[in-house]
């Protein structure tokens, strides 16, 4: 009896397509943006596979993105096809000209278009591509939600919409919290120290009022979305610096 042979996400040229990508991975770890240097750098992780859809073909290939808040540390999923990326690349070069913010994303280098889109190394350089693109948006984002920050109003609100950003992030506030460091973090049990209030947000304050590393959060939140403490729920999380 002959085997069904693949699942969707396992067909060969998305496992060969995969694999292209990850071997050039090197220079994209260079490519870093000069919102960036206050932060960490966002992590982006894209796997690709395959919607069924009104195409040509019959389906189409679509790319699972996994990001990483570069404040928070929090991270959640986006599912997208080329031609949102490119859309939205394209509705940001519209609005170049109000803010000198988006400069750097619009040159980057964007994957072309191709007709035939499901070749191995044209997803291996989209994944690439769209990997630069999405850390730049994710950091571009986390510079907005900033108190300092000076961005218009509508590049903010159309980031968190592609981007999808979960609720507690959006709703993100800042806090001077000039006496957390007699404090400890019950994740770890480790006492916060001054360097950590000097880049907001690597101490988190919850809804309930307990702290924590974010590091020590980015674990617990990929089991749960409550305070590891009280369980209470996470409505808005609050970065603390040092004031
Ligand atoms: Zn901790
Ligand atoms: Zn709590």
């Amino acid at each position: 009896m002959i085997k069904s042979s693949f699942s969707h996400d396992e067909l060969p040229f998305l496992v060969l397509a995969k694999t292209l990508a990850d071997a050039s991975n090197e220079e994209l770890r260079l490519s870093c943006s000069s919102i960036l240097s206050t932060m960490s750098t966002p992590k982006v992780d894209i796997h690709v596979s395959i919607g069924s859809g009104q195409t040509l073909f019959g389906y189409y290939v679509q790319y699972k993105c996994t990001l990483t808040c570069p404040l928070t540390c929090r991270s959640w999923s986006i599912t997208k096809r080329f031609s949102e990326m490119l859309a939205f690349r394209n509705s940001l070069e519209k609005l170049q000209s109000s803010t000198p913010l988006l400069e750097e994303v619009i040159t980057l280098p964007f994957p072309k278009k191709h007709l035939d889109a499901e070749k191995p190394h044209i997803i291996a350089a989209r994944i690439k591509g769209f990997e630069v693109f999405l850390r730049h948006l994710v950091a571009l984002y986390a510079h907005c939600l900033l108190p300092t920050t000076d961005s218009p109003l509508n590049l903010s609100e159309m980031l968190q919409e592609f981007l999808d950003v979960p609720n507690d992030i959006q709703n993100i506030k800042f806090e001077a919290a000039p006496s957390v460091c007699e404090k400890e973090c019950t994740i770890c049990l480790d006492s916060f120290d001054h360097d950590q209030v000097h880049e907001p947000g690597t101490i988190l304050k919850l809804a309930c009022g307990h702290f924590f590393h974010r590091e020590c959060l980015h674990d617990w939140f990929t089991q749960a979305m409550t305070c590891p403490m009280c369980r209470g729920p996470i409505t808005h999380l609050t970065a603390i610096y040092e004031a």
